[in-house]
């Protein structure tokens, strides 16, 4: 296993495995229109599972595929299968709206998926229109309840933004329970996309908990050794959820995670500017070893503590403007995959 500038270990791969999204969230993609990752530069399957397979020879044991939204890349489940066919992988999950998952849930578990994350923001159908600027809340629920039905290890996401949807914190831990689902609410954050963040629109993690305290008494935090974003939490009852607080609470000194785009970018961290291009490295011909090296050498000099710096800011405006995430989309969230 090798570590970065500031001791961390490289651990954790968010993979993208497309930038397209069939949402288009207030939060993420506020626009219609964008411009996409030009098709040709995608990589293939096995292109992804090659460098899977390099990043494990370095330490990384978890994988999560993401985007844009991954359901929306054909035949995912043959990137599933290469990549749950590696021993070194001990955990494969995904993040997804959960649109299409009904129809897709069968054959991703059935090609090794271990687990899977719905972000879900509301309960209530006519607040998701609003939101997701989309008519397909019942999918949704649909593809929640298919995984929830014998498939361990669901998780639920939800954004949490003031004035939103923050009315439905315990609606969706009562849900998330009857699903066999963990909720994690998460911070809103100042990441690229979210060009309409406030501080105001934010719910720290000390509010989320008070309100919970407030509708069911003492919560005590659950003390486990983890990198994961998510502080675990216990309500009187025995109920489990989560809350990361990326934005007011950042963990960035536990940050094990690094960023893969569709197009073969390697980010080290969420805010930075730039990645290092991977694919450019393996389509110019260079060997496992070359390849290998120039990870573990950026790895090692890696300083990142992007959430970190954003809190120690005077004044909090959103990350990037819209002109420079038309020029570059690498910046957005959901084409460096959230
Ligand atoms: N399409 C998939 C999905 O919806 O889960 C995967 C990609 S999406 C970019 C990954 C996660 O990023 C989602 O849970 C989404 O809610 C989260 N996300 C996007 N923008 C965010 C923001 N401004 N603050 C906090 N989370 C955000």
């Amino acid at each position: 296993m090798i570590r970065d500038a500031l001791d961390r270990p490289l651990r954790n791969l968010r993979l993208s495995v497309t930038d397209r999204c069939n949402l288009r969230c207030q939060y993420c993609m506020p626009e219609e229109e964008y411009v996409w990752l030009p098709r040709e530069d995608m990589l293939s399957f096995e292109e992804m599972a090659h460098l899977v397979d390099i990043f494990a020879d370095l330490g990384v044991d978890k994988v999560r595929l993401t985007g844009g939204e991954p359901l929306l890349r054909r035949d995912l489940d043959r990137l599933v299968r290469l990549l749950s066919g590696n021993p070194r992988i001990r955990d494969l999950a995904m993040t997804t709206n959960g649109v299409l998952l009904g129809e897709h849930a069968d054959a991703l578990r059935a090609a090794g998926l271990h687990r899977v994350t719905v972000s879900l923001d509301t309960l209530r159908e006519e607040r998701f229109k609003v939101l997701t600027r989309r008519d397909t809340h019942a999918r949704v629920l649909e593809g929640i309840e298919a995984v929830g039905r014998g498939w361990p290890g669901l998780k639920l996401d939800t954004v949490v933004m003031r004035g939103v949807n923050d009315d439905e914190l315990a609606d969706l831990i009562e849900y998330a329970g009857r699903v066999g689902a963990e909720v994690r609410f998460i911070e809103y954050m100042d990441v690229g996309g979210a060009t309409h963040w406030t501080m105001e629109r934010v719910v720290p993690r000390s509010e989320m908990l008070a309100r919970l305290t407030e509708r069911y008494g003492p919560i005590v935090p659950i003390v486990e050794e983890s990198s994961a974003p998510a502080d675990r939490f216990r309500l009187p009852d025995g109920r489990v959820f989560g809350i990361i607080s990326s934005t007011t609470e950042p963990f960035c000194k536990a940050c094990d995670r690094s960023r893969l785009t569709a197009d073969g970018l390697w980010y080290l961290c969420l805010y930075a500017a730039r990645g290092v291009d991977l694919r450019r490295a393996l389509r110019a011909g260079g060997s496992r070893d070359e390849l290998l090296e120039l990870i573990r050498s950026t790895w090692q000099g890696r300083r990142d503590r992007g959430a970190e710096e954003r809190l120690a800011l005077p004044e909090r405006r959103p990350l990037v403007q819209i002109g420079e995430l038309k020029r570059d989309p690498h910046l957005e969230m959901h084409t460096r995959g959230g």
